[in-house]
């Protein structure tokens, strides 16, 4: 026996445990499928047409009819806390609160 097969350790263990070559084979294929190893290579060119639908789209802004600063639609406006007209936001609240948080991360 070789030293290099006497240092191995799968060779004691194989051995021990009498596993036969064909055992052995079934073994390593019930591995191998577990890893789940992707089935072709992926080329150049798939990798860009997937990339193709990658870029973001930029956010389609309406103006607030109070203060006309730009918001995003369906949504209350950040600068005045208005939405269709009705305050819903305390906005002077608001402002005390990120001032206070502000102060508290220094
Ligand atoms: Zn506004």
């Amino acid at each position: 026996m070789s030293l290099a097969k006497k240092q191995n350790i799968w060779y004691y263990l194989l051995i021990i445990f009498d596993i036969s070559r064909h055992k052995r084979v079934r073994l390593w294929r019930i591995i191998y499928n577990c890893m789940g190893l992707p089935g072709h290579r992926r080329t150049s060119g798939d990798k860009r047409r997937r990339a193709a639908h990658f870029a973001l789209t930029p956010k389609t802004g309406a103006t607030c009819a109070k203060c006309g600063k730009v918001i995003l639609s369906h949504r209350a406006c950040v600068g005045c806390g208005t939405y269709k007209g009705r305050q819903v936001l305390n906005v002077a609240k608001r402002a005390h609160r990120q001032v206070k948080s502000a102060k508290a991360k220094k």
